[in-house]
């Protein structure tokens, strides 16, 4: 296993972390349940425990609140020790300066631990930052590491760049936490987030590497790409290498479900070579060939231009529009019913159109929004947390 610096902290980390969000599951869509399958998740926390794997990202939101526990359960005994655990609070549950604590307590409970090695304020939305300023949330956190509960502060953000800034360059942070792959250096907080994390001596976390494993099963054109450079490595081992490629990153974050991809990743992760600057001119140009074809596969010609919105039924139809493009393009809709799930928690869902026709009226693509709408409901719903 490589390990690197985790930013201006003086630790070090293992380059390849435990992401708890993925837990094995036992889905019973009849039921509507998804729980942990606990036995499975012990397996896999324990094996990358014992090879390895020294960091471990959870949070209070994971499976529904039980991703902590069972982390807690199944590095106790010995592995807790060598571990660092990252964990988070999302501002929703920060109603009190009492509630931020007791969020904290119960997750040094369900952790089995006096401290937690990194507290996060869990993805910051740009929206909420005046408020997480103005309340102090980052004194509270301050607080606790003076009390010896958190070692590191750090923050984790879906959004775009300019935000990421703010945000950033507002605190002395230890640590941040941004999705980042191939596909998304001009996306989400982009490859320049990467840059200027590293030029404040932050530690840098990458979540996402495979967009939600959609990168590691590429439809034929692609594989086609992949196919004909040398040298030959699997999608996965590309997607990684990139990212282990930038000097910045100090742990990429996997979500791995089953013992086999785990045990893959560590191969990878343990690659002599697989340090920054692993990447040369001509791989570097393979993947902007696999990004473009990538691209091109768009199943509505929406842009994202707005000029549809506000819908009357509070519709966010370009967002939907944006995941269903995301699930087809990478052949997998995992990731994107995720996001819909969190999406509706801002916009009503899809099938609350009536369709009235004023967003078609508006569209320069002229995109048959109303029908598009209730295909992508279709292909988006029935995520289970
Ligand atoms: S057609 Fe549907 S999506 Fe478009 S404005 Fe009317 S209700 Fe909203
Ligand atoms: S107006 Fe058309 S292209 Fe623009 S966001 Fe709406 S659906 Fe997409």
């Amino acid at each position: 296993m490589l390990y690197r610096n985790y930013g201006g902290t003086g630790r070090c980390v293992s380059a390849l972390g435990l992401g708890c969000m993925r837990l094995p599951r036992d889905v019973n869509e009849e039921k509507g349940e998804a729980p942990v399958n606990r036995e499975k998740a012990f397996e896999l926390i324990k094996y990358a425990a014992d090879n390895g794997i020294t960091y471990f990202d959870t949070a209070l939101g994971y499976h529904g609140g039980a991703s902590e526990a069972v982390l807690g359960e199944a590095l106790d005994g010995g592995r807790r020790e060598k571990a660092q655990i990252a964990t988070k609070q999302p501002f929703s549950e920060m109603k009190t300066r009492d509630a931020i604590r007791q969020n904290l307590e119960s997750a040094l409970k369900k952790l089995r631990t006096s401290y937690v090695d990194v507290y996060l304020i869990h993805n910051i939305q740009k929206s909420a930052w005046e408020n997480i300023k103005k309340r102090r949330i980052i004194e509270e956190f301050e607080q606790f590491r003076s009390e010896g509960l958190i070692r590191s502060i750090g923050f984790s953000y879906h959004g775009q760049y300019p935000a990421f800034k703010e945000i950033l360059d507002f605190y002395d942070w230890d640590m941040c936490q941004i999705q980042q792959n191939f596909m998304d250096t001009e996306r989400e907080a982009t490859e320049e987030a990467i840059i200027q994390a590293g030029k404040k001596g932050c530690a840098l976390v990458i979540m996402e590497p495979l967009r939600g494993g959609s990168l590691a099963f590429p439809p034929d054109p692609i594989k086609a790409v992949y196919d004909a450079h040398t040298p030959r490595r699997t999608p996965v081992e590309w997607a990684f290498r990139h990212l282990l490629n930038y000097p910045q990153t100090s742990c990429i974050l996997s979500g791995m479900t089953t013992l086999d991809q785990l045990k893959r990743n560590i191969e990878i992760f343990s690659q002599a070579d697989a340090v920054p600057g692993c990447m040369s001119e001509e791989d570097k140009k393979m993947l902007a060939q696999v990004k473009a074809k990538y691209d091109s596969i768009v199943t509505v010609p929406c842009t994202g231009c707005g000029y549809c919105m506000p819908c009357h039924q509070g519709v966010g139809i370009p967002e939907v529009f944006s995941l269903y493009n995301e699930g087809n393009m990478f052949g997998a809709f995992d990731q994107p019913r995720r996001g819909y799930m969190w999406t509706t928690r801002f916009h009503h869902e899809a099938s609350r159109c009536v369709a009235c026709g004023a967003c078609e009226k508006k569209c320069p693509q002229s995109i048959e929004i109303i029908k598009n709408l209730q295909i992508a409901h279709e292909a988006l719903k029935g995520w289970l947390e």
